[in-house]
C-alpha cells in the first residue's frame, strides 16, 4: 500500500551542487567518457558533477555514513537522480533505519537497476536510466513489511519538493479501478496513481451514486508520471492491453456506463497519441469503441478511501484485468 501525493504540477527545481568537502575544488566537471555508466546512453542529457559526486556517481564510492543531507531529513517530494534528473524515490517510502544513510523501502517501479556485486556479497543500485550509482538494496532485515532498504548515498540525489516536481498526467478509465490502477500503479516510471471518477456531471460523486448510473461518471485512474522515463503512448498502450477495448458499458463481469472505456486526454500531444494506437488496433481488425474527451472539459474526482490500491491493500490479484500484447 503506498500513501498519496497532493496533485502537483510546476517544474523541476534541482537543489544546489552538495559540496562535502570544502577543501576539494567544487566547479561543475563534465566526467570524460571513460567515467561514464556503461549504461549511460548518448541521448541522455546529463548534468554536471562535482569531483565528489563524481567519486560517488561515476566511481562507485560511498559517502561516509551519518553525513549525508538527507539522511535525517524528511521533507514531502520525491527523490531524483542526481546525474540525469529521473524521479527515483518518494518521500512516503522513506523511512530511518538509523544506518546512516538515507533508506526507502520501494522505489519509483523501473528506476532504479539492481546488481550483484562481483563478490556476490551485497547488491548494488544504479539509476536504469543513466547508470549512475546509487548505492546498494539489502533485503531480510525485516525494517519496514516491505522487507527491503534501498540504501542510497545521498550525494547521488537531489530532492524535489511535491509542488515542484516536472510531471505530467494522465486520466484512463477501463472498468473496475481496482485492477485498472494495480496495473498502472506498477508501470515503469509512475510516481502514483489516483483511483477516481471522471466524466460525468455531478460533483464530489460517491461510489454509491455512480453506481446508479446517475452521474454519467466513469471509474478512471489517475496517472502521475515521469516524462523522463514513460510517455503518454507507452501509458496508453498498457491501458490498451489490460482490458477489452471493443467492449461497450462494460467490461467482462462489471456491466454499467461507469465501466466503459474511455482516455480523457491532457492535450492535443495525448489526443493524437491515443487516436494513432486505436488506428493502430482497427488495422487488426478490433472495432474499438474506447471514447476519446477532453480532461479539461471534467473534474476527476478521487474515489473512497477504501477503493485506493484495493487489491494492494487486500493481498488479492485483480479478477477483472489481465494483460494481453496487443502492440
Ligand atoms: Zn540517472
Amino acid at each position: 500500500m503506498k500513501t498519496k501525493f497532493p496533485v502537483w504540477f510546476s517544474f523541476l527545481f534541482f537543489l544546489t551542487a552538495m559540496s562535502s568537502n570544502a577543501q576539494q575544488p567544487q566547479q561543475p566537471a563534465s566526467p570524460d567518457a571513460s567515467d561514464a555508466p556503461a549504461s549511460a546512453s548518448a541521448q541522455i542529457k546529463t548534468n554536471p558533477l562535482t569531483p565528489d559526486e563524481q567519486d560517488v556517481i561515476l566511481r562507485k564510492a560511498t559517502e561516509r555514513p551519518f553525513t549525508g543531507k538527507y539522511y535525517k531529513f524528511n521533507g514531502k517530494g520525491v527523490y531524483t537522480c542526481k546525474y540525469c534528473g529521473a524521479i527515483l524515490f518518494r518521500s512516503t517510502d522513506k523511512f530511518d533505519s538509523e544506518c546512516g544513510w538515507p533508506s526507502f523501502d520501494a522505489a519509483i517501479p523501473g528506476a532504479v537497476k539492481q546488481t550483484p556485486d562481483a563478490d556476490g556479497r551485497r547488491t548494488e543500485i544504479t539509476c536504469a536510466r543513466c547508470g549512475g550509482h546509487l548505492g546498494h538494496v539489502f533485503t531480510g532485515e525485516h525494517f519496514t513489511p516491505r522487507d527491503t532498504r534501498y540504501c542510497v548515498n545521498s550525494i547521488s540525489m537531489n530532492f524535489v519538493a511535491a509542488d515542484k516536481m516536472k510531471v505530467e498526467k494522465a486520466w484512463f478509465a477501463a472498468g473496475c479501478f481496482w485492477g485498472v490502477q494495480y496495473f498502472l500503479e506498477r508501470a515503469k516510471g509512475v510516481v502514483t496513481t489516483t483511483a477516481g471518477y471522471m466524466g460525468g456531471k455531478t460533483k464530489k460523486p460517491t461510489y454509491k451514486e455512480v453506481c446508479s448510473h446517475a452521474t454519467g461518471h466513469a471509474e478512471t485512474v489517475e496517472v502521475v508520471y515521469d516524462p523522463l522515463q514513460t510517455s503518454f503512448e507507452e501509458l496508453a498502450k498498457l491501458f490498451f492491453e489490460i482490458h477489452d477495448p471493443t467492449q461497450v458499458d462494460r467490461q467482462g463481469p462489471d456491466i454499467g456506463d461507469q465501466y466503459r472505456g474511455e482516455i480523457f486526454y491532457a492535450d492535443d500531444a495525448q489526443k493524437a497519441a491515443a487516436e494513432k494506437l486505436i488506428q493502430i488496433l482497427e488495422a487488426k481488425g478490433m472495432k474499438v469503441a474506447t471514447k476519446l474527451d477532453s480532461a479539461t472539459a471534467f473534474t476527476f474526482w478521487k474515489a473512497e478511501d477504501y477503493h485506493q490500491f484495493y487489491y494492494d491493500k487486500n493481498g488479492k490479484q485483480p479478477y477483472c484485468h489481465f494483460r494481453t500484447q496487443r502492440f
